[in-house]
């Protein structure tokens, strides 16, 4: 098999090693889940409980009108014991329902199964909707939204090229679950009514492929799946250069993978979908890696959604090396978030956590652009990153829209290219909301 790739990209260190080979093990018992309100892309929902009430896992907490919503689901039986603001993974604060656990009568308040073959794909789509699920590995996008495109899909894609350094947690679920994870992709196919099925996988997870090809012969219900390997490339998992990878096509500047016939979806929310028709569960736990320099027992784990790192750490589930630590970052070091401290709760697109040791983070201090040109070089959306940097520092936000802001995927290949260690991603990503705000308001000033 030839691995295919796209142009540009980087080389960072892998760093997988300490986990690849870890079972993805429970985290439990969980005394208290925080749930941050709003976790997915889109506009806000709004609790439906209240401090004192009993509720059970799975049942639905909080929810609201509207396409871009998605529901929350208790992710532990228990008592709401506060309604209120914490710091969030986004380092910004947010409404949060805390719930005590305990024993409520009744057990989990999962839906009844559904079978994804023989339902209609209005009742499938109302399925997806109300288990909460969501784009596992990216910004939360409602996975109800993305699987109604307005264009005739081709080709769905099994996004498992897991391209950030230190995470494994994907690689583990296609070991571990198989099964899972190709029938999440046979339901995506019939729901967006696509005839084709790629899984994109990078050649340093060339090892679970027998086992993949198991389970599609198994459970991917006749249907044309095929396994594709990749280039390990950073950032190979970004949805562009993995559509370009393996099908050829670009996506257009400003437009969706459905622009060119795709639908791209991660290894979680794929087992997240064949568990909401299979067993009726709503998204309630996640997978995540924990690990890093300073964490002297990484792992990889599956959590209740709302379980704070700093329990899971007090737990004793992982070991931190506390004089070592230097930063701790939400998601993988490329696209993650520095946060600064963690006493905060995994959201249904927590990939991972990294302890970073002080070596580590000193890497990414940040010096004067010394006007190389590595960013503009590496850059596979073809921008410049140097000169959106210096327009966003300026505070020129129709000139950074002019030269692409809205294009930058978020993948970090300049941040990790950058001899002087620019925080340039983090910018872009502020960014991008500054431009969207703004052109949302002239909008509304033209009405
Ligand atoms: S500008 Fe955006 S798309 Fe280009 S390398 Fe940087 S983060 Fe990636
Ligand atoms: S890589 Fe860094 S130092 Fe070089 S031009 Fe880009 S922003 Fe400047």
């Amino acid at each position: 098999m030839i691995a295919k790739t796209f142009k540009g990209g980087a080389h960072p260190p892998e760093r997988k090693e300490r986990t690849s080979e870890l079972p993805i093990e429970r985290v439990s018992p969980v005394k208290q889940v925080v749930i941050p309100i709003n976790q997915h892309f889109g506009a806000p929902i709004q609790s439906l409980v209240k401090v004192g009430e009993q509720v059970r896992r799975g049942q639905k907490i909080a929810d609201a009108e509207g396409r871009m919503t998605v529901p929350l689901h208790a992710s532990v039986s228990g008592t709401v014991a506060k309604i209120e603001s914490r710091p969030l993974a986004n380092n910004l604060e947010g409404p949060c329902i805390v719930i005590e656990a305990g024993e409520v009568p009744g057990g989990d308040a999962f839906l009844p199964p559904l079978d994804p073959f023989a339902c209609s794909k209005e009742e499938a789509l109302a399925r997806v909707r109300e288990a909460g699920i969501v784009g596992m590995g990216g910004a939360g996008f409602p996975t109800h939204v993305k699987l109604a495109p307005t264009k005739p899909i081709a080709v769905v894609i099994a996004n498992a090229a897991e391209c950030e350094p230190f995470l494994t947690v994907d690689e583990r679920t296609m070991i571990e679950r198989p099964g899972d994870f190709v029938e999440g992709l046979a339901i995506t196919m019939r729901i967006v009514g696509a005839p084709a099925g790629l899984i994109g996988l990078e050649e340093n997870k060339a090892s679970v492929i027998p086992g993949l090809e198991k389970a599609i012969a198994e459970r991917g219900r006749g249907m044309d799946i095929q396994v594709k390997l990749l280039k390990t490339k950073y950032p190979q998992g970004g949805e562009k250069m993995l559509i370009v990878a393996l099908t050829g096509k670009e996506v257009p500047s400003g437009g969706l993978p459905m622009d060119v016939g795709c639908v791209v979806q991660n290894v979680g929310t794929l087992v997240a979908m064949t568990e909401a028709f299979r067993e009726g569960k709503p998204l309630v736990e996640r997978a995540l890696t924990i690990t890093g320099g300073a964490c002297s027992q990484p792992k990889n784990l599956l959590a209740p959604i709302g379980t704070l790192v700093s329990d899971i750490v007090a737990s004793g589930a992982v070991r931190i090396a506390e004089e070592e630590l230097g930063r701790v970052v939400f998601g993988g070091p490329m696209m993650g978030v520095a946060v600064p401290g963690y006493a905060i709760p995994l959201q249904k697109n927590s990939s991972g956590v990294l302890f970073m040791s002080r070596k580590e983070a000193a890497y990414f201090a940040e010096g004067p652009c010394i006007r190389c040109g590595r960013c503009m070089r590496a850059c596979s959306c073809k921008l410049s990153p140097a000169l959106l940097n210096g327009a966003l520092k300026s505070g020129n936000l129709d000139e950074a829209e002019a030269i692409g802001v809205l294009d930058c995927v978020e993948c970090g290949t300049c941040s990790f290219v950058c001899p002087a260690h620019i925080q340039l991603v983090q910018r872009f990503r502020v960014g991008k909301q500054l431009v969207r705000a703004k052109k949302q308001k002239e909008a509304k000033n033209a009405r």
